[in-house]
């Protein structure tokens, strides 16, 4: 038994001195591997709504540590410095609300479609993108986000809905009854398949709930509109109620009238048409 009360301070010396040396290289990894530079031409600040010039933007990481005059913003020794002083830089955009999915063929065309849409929003400046709805593209939108954020393909950090949350309507279908390639929206009646709805999107992996709480509308003469509010009151509350049990905000394709006044009374909900 003597052994032990040798070895183990020895033991414990080695694991010490491994916990310490570990996170120093990362910690010296990180100082320096992944500090990017940007030295931009112009800037356009859209607080103030101009182009500032001659101005360097550090990137810590996923963050911007430093914005500001080449003259103030020292760049860190070993800091990787992407030259687009003859450029002008513009801050990531962000669409509060788009679709990437153009419901139209099969699902294999529809990843085709949002992988398509994102990249081309991508070049065109977006770098976030909140995903109202995966139109006829089932799980396309999640699927993409997972392929971006493993980096198996480039595009915006997405925030994604998945296939929209119905009730049986007449209206609601993206498509003629004759073809239906694959089932495009998820249809709930009654407060508990609503929960039971958001339980299977929170299962795939979505970051908010689509819901369409306003039906096909018309305008009167005098151009007020008709409509009419889709889920009951007792439905929507059920579907924001597990959403928010489960820390996702929901989201409405909404034209005012009841469906609105239903969705004041849900609490957090967005109007998303
Ligand atoms: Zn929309």
């Amino acid at each position: 038994m003597k052994w032990k009360s040798v070895l183990r301070p020895r033991l414990r010396l080695v694991t010490i001195a491994g916990a310490l040396v570990i996170p120093a290289v990362v910690w010296a990894q990180a100082q320096t591997a992944q500090v990017i530079a940007v030295r931009a031409g112009r800037v356009f600040d859209p607080r103030s709504g101009t182009n500032v010039t001659n101005q360097v933007v550090l990137i810590t990481g996923e963050r911007i540590s430093d914005a500001g005059p080449a003259d103030r913003v020292q760049i860190p020794a070993g800091a990787r410095v992407i030259d687009l002083s003859q450029a002008t830089v513009l801050p990531g955009l962000i669409d509060g609300h788009l679709h990437l999915t153009d419901a139209a063929g099969g699902l294999q065309h529809q990843m085709m479609v949002a992988l398509y849409s994102a990249t081309q929003s991508l070049n065109a400046g977006f770098t976030t993108q909140v995903v109202m709805g995966s139109h006829g593209g089932g799980y396309a939108d999640v699927e993409l986000r997972k392929a971006i954020e493993s980096r198996l393909v480039r595009g915006p950090r997405l925030l994604v809905a998945g296939p929209v949350l119905d009730i049986t309507t007449p209206g609601n279908d993206t498509f003629p009854l004759d073809f239906k390639p694959f089932r495009p929206n998820i249809v709930a009646n009654g407060p508990e398949a609503m929960r039971a709805a958001v339980r299977e999107l929170a299962h795939y992996g979505v970051d908010h709930i689509k819901m369409t709480t306003t039906g096909p509308f018309v305008f009167k003469p005098n151009g007020d509109m008709v409509n009419q509010a889709l889920p009951s009151l007792e439905e929507l509350k059920a579907a924001v109620d597990e959403a928010h049990r489960r820390g996702l905000f929901v989201a409405t394709h909404s034209y005012g009238g009841d469906a609105s006044k239903g969705r004041s009374k849900c609490g957090r909900m967005n109007r998303a048409t």
